[in-house]
């Protein structure tokens, strides 16, 4: 349950790697700063972007990035580029426990990051593939489908409301022939986006350190502890940096530096690869202008994100990664796949769609890489209870893309105005089950074990 593996795999999203790869500001690690922001992530690069761009240029905090690895070779680096807010799938179960207004909330609170990302994108010019799409979900399995539309219907009946934009198709040939996917028994559509994210954060980066941040790569941060001046003190493997304030956005690895997140925030290993159609095949297979998730019970899914080069990423094959404990929870190697999961991917869209038979479709890139599961499902974003100067965004369960724009702002907002973990959600929108409070951190439920398990058709997927 460690630090960042040290020499990971690397994906396709990887290949735009530039000259921010292994920058160091600096060539020494600076002594002090206003606020030290540990990891490169999305987390990071959009929490010390807001932190500097929200602020007029003479009250800027100082800032130092202090990333493992490579700039953003963690999750955000090596994920499936899917800006897809969860409408639907976990709305009755939120309703359950959280009641209507806050089932609402995360819907609301997701869909509209699709938005805010995309206007992030137009305002700052950014290159990195966004496209605004509608998501298809299918599920294939007639009862998981059963299931769906009965909570919904019963939801529906005590007065919830689902976005108008939400779509149902619950004909199966109607589902299959909008959807091209084989099987389908129901399809439910959605607005969603695409994105590469390493170069969105790149950008982010670029433009933060052209506001003063200071970058430095391959260096972890090996403990964090109040310094005799009231200070935070960051030991790493290049020396020691002093700072007022931490930001602490290293996800997945956030217990292995702050031991109150062991078994709340937990890495959890993921594969996701990349298809393409050779160039030499005749007959070309329909394009898909969707984003996917294929469903197969209420556990296990793919999804896929086609870009427009004609290639497609497919992110899932947790059911190979279910067959061993071992192969998934609190498993940081990202330096290797799950085994079988390589074998799943081929001839993936020849068996899932139609028109896909004859395509020659292959793998190109396959990859793995550590996600940050939370006890709960929701990140957890907010002051470290009993500490000042301590912030933390993480936890985000495979599920950060429609989520951390929004907490990294709303989090830098705080970080400025050193203001209490409640104003997240009451000043700056923020669902209150994302708030980071001594109750979560002490609850001893949990249903990250039980996943993948056959008695717990009701656990979330995380996706
Ligand atoms: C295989 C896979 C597929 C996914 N697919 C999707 C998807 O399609 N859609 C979606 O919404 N989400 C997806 N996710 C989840 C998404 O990628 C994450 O939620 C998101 O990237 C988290 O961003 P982050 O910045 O919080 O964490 P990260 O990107 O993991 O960044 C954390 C950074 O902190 C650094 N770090 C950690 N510890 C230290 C330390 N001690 N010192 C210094 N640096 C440290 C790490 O090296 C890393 O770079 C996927 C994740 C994986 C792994």
């Amino acid at each position: 349950m460690g630090f960042p593996h040290t020499e990971p795999m690397t994906s396709f999203w990887l290949s735009a790697a530039g000259d921010l790869a292994d920058h160091r500001t600096t060539e020494t690690l600076p002594e002090e700063a206003d606020v030290a922001i540990i990891g490169s992530g999305y987390s990071g690069a959009a929490t010390v972007f807001h932190l500097l761009a929200d602020a007029n240029s003479g009250s800027r905090p100082s800032t130092v990035i202090l990333e493992a690895r490579q700039v953003c070779s963690g999750a955000t680096g090596r994920n499936g580029g899917h800006l897809k807010p969860d409408t639907y799938w976990s709305a009755a179960e939120s309703y359950k426990k959280y009641g209507a207004e806050t089932a609402l909330d995360l819907i609301k609170f997701e869909s509209q990051q699709v938005m805010d990302v995309k206007q992030l994108v137009e305002e700052e010019n950014i290159d990195c593939d966004f496209e605004l799409t509608r998501a298809i979900d299918v599920i294939t399995d007639q009862e998981t489908a059963n299931s769906v539309l009965r909570t919904h219907k019963e939801i529906r009946s005590k007065g919830f409301r689902f976005s108008d934009d939400l779509h149902v198709i619950a004909d199966p040939k109607k589902a299959e022939r909008v959807s091209g996917v084989k099987g389908a028994k129901i399809a439910v559509s959605f607005t969603a986006g695409s994105i590469w994210p390493y170069k969105m954060v790149t950008h982010l980066l670029r433009r933060s350190l052209e506001m003063g941040a200071n970058l430095q790569t391959n260096t972890p941060v090996q403990a964090v502890a109040r310094d005799a001046d009231g200070r935070w003190r960051l030991t790493t493997s290049r020396g020691d940096l002093l700072a007022k304030k931490v930001v602490v956005a290293s996800n997945a690895y956030t217990a292995a530096l702050f031991s109150e997140f062991k078994e709340k925030i937990v890495p959890v290993r993921g594969v996701v690869c990349r298809i393409a159609v050779p160039e030499s095949t005749a007959r070309k297979p329909p394009h898909l202008n969707n984003t996917y998730a294929i469903r197969f019970n209420p556990e296990h899914f793919d999804y896929l994100i086609p870009k427009t080069d004609g290639s497609i990423v497919v992110g899932g094959a947790d059911r190979c990664a279910t067959e061993k404990q071992s192969f998934w929870y609190g498993n940081t190697n990202d330096s290797e796949l799950i085994p079988e999961t390589e074998k799943y991917f081929t001839n993936y869209m020849q068996r899932m769609f139609s028109g896909w038979e004859d395509s020659q479709a292959g793998i190109t890139d396959i990859w793995s890489g550590v996600m940050g599961w939370s006890s709960d499902s929701m990140p957890f974003v907010g002051r470290l209870p009993g500490q000042t100067g301590i912030f933390i965004t993480a936890g985000f369960t495979g599920h950060g893309m429609p989520r951390i724009l929004g907490c990294s702002k709303a989090l830098a907002e705080l970080v400025k105005s050193d203001g209490e973990t409640d104003d997240l959600s009451r000043k700056y929108g923020l669902p209150k089950p994302y708030l980071l409070t001594t109750e979560r951190l002490s609850s001893k439920d949990g249903d990250i074990l039980s996943y993948g398990r056959k008695d717990s058709a009701d656990v979330r997927s995380k996706l």
